[in-house]
């Protein structure tokens, strides 16, 4: 495994630590919301409550393509891109650990994205 790849890849494991502990939370709360009396709970209950179920929804997607990344990195097969196999600009994989393709490509399918929700 490259250098680059190994702190990557700590980062993925870290990020779906904390998304796993987010659903976690999520999915007590959602069982235990009437056991919330005392104001200390009801006030973590308020805070929290950002953590709608929109949310839930984007991080499981997230949840899954960390989940992707990871197994591409144990596969060796990570830093590639699905699209033209060239290698993905290290920089690119820092600001977005879980991308699938190289800028070019990544431009492409947004363009191509962006035609389709026009029509
Ligand atoms: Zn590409």
């Amino acid at each position: 495994m490259k250098k680059n790849f190994q702190v990557l890849y700590q980062q993925l494991l870290e990020r779906q630590s904390e998304l796993r502990n987010a659903f976690l939370r999520h999915d007590e709360r959602s069982g235990e919301e009437e056991e919330l009396r005392d104001e200390g709970d009801f006030a973590i209950a308020s805070a929290e409550s950002f953590l709608d179920d929109t949310l839930m929804r984007h991080f499981r997607i997230e949840y899954d393509e960390i989940e992707y990344a990871i197994k591409k990195i144990e596969e060796r097969t990570y830093g590639i891109c699905e699209m033209c196999g060239d290698d993905i600009d290290i920089e690119r994989l820092f600001a977005k650990p879980h991308a699938r393709y190289c800028i070019v490509c990544h431009e492409h399918i947004e363009r191509e994205n962006g035609q389709r929700r026009r029509r």
